[in-house]
């Protein structure tokens, strides 16, 4: 059994209090490690060691983080596989997604950080004729809270670390306490490099008290959260009578449109993997397809094919398309929610059921799950499952889809596939959410702003957006 320490002021420590929390291995239902609920003494000194440590991290050169996080990502690289592995038993995730990746990402997010902030600048503005010019300068805000997600562990949680380091902030995170394997080796990187002790702590527990111990404490004057809706609710609640600056990334039930002149090949393998990859535990999953009538039984055919040949296996077989859930506590939720579209006329086309053949009994596995509707008014076209369940249902015409594509509280990404450029330009135009895809699916670029409307988010993160996320601007007008 392995203990988890907290990582505060460059040193693994214990929590103060005697609370543990019991780390499950999900394709095997066992408890392989445990770690400290930490609550708001640890918080507490996780925020003195960055408090402390922010003068001199806020005052080092741009070159010099540059560097430190350019050191962070190598050695993430260097432990690639190793880290591949841990994220794979930890979350369940097939161990060719966490290399292909999870691992890959969070390396590439702080290396893409530490060459964003040497170009990163601020603006200067001359007022002609009238002797005036207004400069501002983008300072650090001081000790940050990260909170991240279980669902890409390393990957979401790095996502925000680097931007907030390399724009000089020092930082309290919290990674969820369902899958804290990796943060807690990266805290040996952050050793290994050097990282000056207080600049990044980790502190892990629940999120009603290591989390909100953060989001309560009135010194930590910036949040930035990945995590489900009424989380993030919560949050901006707790947050807003202190002012803090709140980045929230949310949820989503992203449609993904098909109209019959699209790449059907491309379509099809893509429609896969934007419905399954992370067994459908991906912030950015098609959850909801529409395909154009005409299209829509060669579509339906081919697409229960496709999802029948996926290989569901152990996680950490190379082969493995499909893991296990992350809990059995979400298995049961993603297999309530396929029992209550089947009570409101859903018709299950394949999959709908826990895995429990040999070998799987004990582990979180489902089948890939793809239900028919007649209706886009249901349950399971209204509410995040964020597992491996999709629908299915075909559309007559561009306003139609248009209409049960924003029929919907969330907007974070929709996928278009279509060949016709100008219903692309209407349709882009029209669809309710921060990122749309047109004939392709997760294709990112970090310099992009990453983020939802409505019930999705506030906020952007990303390039750009999330170093100006990390700063405080100020404007200073000078008459001459
Ligand atoms: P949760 O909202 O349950 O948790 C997210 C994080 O917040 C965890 O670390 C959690 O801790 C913590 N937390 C929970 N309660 C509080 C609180 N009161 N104060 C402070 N922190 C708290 O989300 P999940 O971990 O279940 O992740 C899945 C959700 O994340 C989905 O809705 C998904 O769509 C969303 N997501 C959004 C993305 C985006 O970019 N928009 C990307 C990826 C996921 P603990 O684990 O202990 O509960």
């Amino acid at each position: 059994m392995d203990y988890l320490s907290n990582y505060i002021n460059g040193k693994k420590v214990p929590a103060k209090g005697e609370k543990w929390i019991d780390v499950f291995h999900p394709a095997k239902g066992k408890v392989y490690a445990q770690l400290p609920d930490s609550q708001a003494a640890d918080v507490e000194e996780a925020y003195q060691a960055a408090k402390a440590a922010f003068p001199e991290w806020s005052n080092t050169t741009i070159e010099y983080r540059s560097e430190m996080l350019e050191k962070i990502a190598s050695a993430i690289e260097a432990r690639h596989e190793e880290l591949a592995q841990a994220e794979s038993k930890d979350n369940g995730k097939p161990i060719s997604l966490a290399r292909r990746v999870d691992i890959y990402r969070a390396a590439a997010n702080f290396r893409f950080f530490s060459k964003a902030i040497t170009q990163y600048s601020s603006e200067a503005h001359h007022t002609a004729g009238m002797n005036v010019m207004n400069y501002t300068i983008r300072k650090p805000i001081g000790v940050v809270g990260c909170i991240s997600p279980w669902n890409l562990p390393l990957y979401l949680f790095s996502w925000k670390i680097a931007p907030a380091l390399a724009a000089g902030n020092t930082v309290v995170a919290k990674p969820s306490e369902v899958t804290p394997y990796t943060a807690s080796m990266l805290a040996d990187i952050l050793d290994e490099v050097g990282l000056p002790k207080g600049v990044l702590n980790i502190v892990h527990g629940l999120g009603g008290s290591t989390g909100q111990a953060i989001v309560e404490h009135p010194d930590i004057t910036a949040i930035s959260f990945t995590g489900g809706t009424t989380t993030g609710a919560h949050i901006a609640r707790v947050a807003a009578p202190m002012f803090k600056k709140l980045s929230l990334e949310l949820g989503g039930k992203n449609p993904n449109i098909i109209f019959a002149d699209c790449n059907f090949e491309q379509m099809l393998k893509t429609t896969v993997q934007s419905s399954f990859s992370n067994q459908g535990q991906i912030c950015l999953c098609g959850s909801r397809i529409y395909v154009e009538r005409s299209l829509y039984s060669k579509f339906k055919k081919a697409f229960v094919e496709a999802t029948e040949k996926l290989r569901v296996g152990m996680p950490n077989e190379d082969a493995t398309q499909v893991g296990a859930l992350v809990s059995e506590e979400h298995l049961n939720k993603v297999l309530s929610y396929v029992q209550k579209a089947k009570e409101e006329g859903g018709k299950i086309l394949t999959g709908g059921n826990r895995i429990t053949k040999e070998g799987f009994a004990s582990g979180y596995f489902m089948e890939p799950t793809i239900i028919e509707l007649d209706s886009n008014d249901c349950t399971i076209n209204r509410d995040e499952v964020f597992g491996p369940v999709v629908t299915i249902m075909p559309f007559d015409t561009e306003e139609e889809v248009l209409g049960y594509a924003n029929a919907t509280k969330y907007g974070l990404s929709a996928t278009l596939w279509t060949e016709n450029l100008s219903r692309t330009m209407r349709m882009t135009e029209e669809i309710q959410a921060g990122i749309v895809w047109v004939n392709t699916w997760l294709t990112r670029d970090l310099r992009t702003p990453f983020g939802g409307v409505k019930a999705s988010g506030v906020g952007r993160e990303g390039g750009f957006y999330a170093l100006d996320f990390f700063t405080e601007p100020k404007n200073i007008c000078i008459r001459f």
